[in-house]
């Protein structure tokens, strides 16, 4: 993995990152039956290269006895990040890989070659109900590496890199921002990270020049860019590749923080051919997968053992 070093500064007299459009996410169904807030793919952007979707799994009350989730389901050819925000996600795949993510927690899953998983409420959730909700955003492959053995990278919340400032707090998942380095590996530069900021506050992020740079709202209302543009929870600021810091405030009457990711990508500038779970370069590609599916080809979770 390589990702530029970048650091974090609240005085500049630079412009800030220019700020291309301002999307909001459509709600969808997704899964079991599950509401998500979806910015992208969509009839607004398609995507954004390298991130392909991004998924906020809305506030869910599942009242005790239901598990509404994503039950088996198959993936090739990209990476698949959770970040649970309230309640537990449990995971199994057909690699083998079993785990609970809780808030805070990150699940960084290459699906690479072909992997079955589950993404349901955890068993403690089942029974005793509660609020789930969360983020998933799906990270692109190139070519070379769409095929890789599938990974699996549990990150808890206490493995993450913590920083904070005058009025604001970050979790860095993943690249370098705000001078730290998240614990994820990517196969490409990708930098994630959690910012929360407190009304009133003001900070500027050093992103890397000539990538993909993003901010989401899930809660909160805050400002992005020089021409401090109103960015509501549930919408997705979309910067300019060409460079710069990227200016985001939360005005001081505001009654709640702003609490959003921050992501950045190289773009892997390759063609991109995608269906449902599979995301492949060619179309040729993506009925190979659908046959390996059919198949059998990749695998099956295996049965849970009783103890
Ligand atoms: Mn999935």
């Amino acid at each position: 993995m390589t990702t530029s070093t970048t650091t974090q500064s609240t005085t500049t007299n630079k412009p800030a990152r220019p700020l291309t459009r301002i999307v909001p996410a459509a709600s969808t169904i997704e899964g079991g039956g599950f509401e998500v807030y979806r910015p992208f793919p969509g009839s607004v952007i398609d995507w954004l290269d390298p991130f392909l979707l991004l998924d906020e799994m809305a506030p869910n009350h599942q009242k005790p006895g239901e598990a509404i989730g994503a039950p088996p389901h198959p993936h090739r050819g990209f990476e698949t990040v959770t970040y649970v925000l309230q309640g537990e996600v449990e995971h199994r795949d057909s690699a083998g890989n079993h785990g609970v993510i809780g808030p805070g927690d990150v699940q960084w899953m290459t699906a690479g070659d072909g992997i079955i998983h589950s993404e349901m409420p955890s068993t403690r959730l089942q029974t005793d109900g509660g609020v789930l909700h969360g983020l998933q955003l799906w990270v692109n492959l190139p070519a070379s590496l769409r095929r890789t053995t599938p990974k699996y990278q549990g990150l808890p919340a206490d493995q993450i890199a913590s920083v904070d400032g005058d009025g604001w707090k970050a979790e860095v998942v993943a690249g370098s921002m705000f001078g730290v380095r998240g614990p994820a590996a990517t196969h490409t530069p990708v930098g994630y990270a959690r910012v929360t900021v407190q009304p009133g506050s003001t900070l500027r992020i050093q992103t890397p020049d000539r990538q993909t740079a993003l901010v989401y709202a899930f809660d909160g209302v805050g400002v992005v860019g020089d021409e401090s543009q109103r960015l509501e929870a549930h919408h997705l600021a979309v910067f300019d590749r060409t460079g710069g810091d990227i200016a985001l405030a939360v005005p001081a009457d505001e009654p709640t923080a702003l609490d959003c990711i921050v992501l950045t990508g190289e773009p892997i500038n390759e063609p991109m051919a995608r269906y449902g779970p599979f995301v492949m370069n060619t179309t040729g590609e993506l009925e190979e997968a659908i046959n390996d599916f059919n198949a059998g080809r990749m695998g099956s979770i295996p049965a849970t053992g009783t103890t």
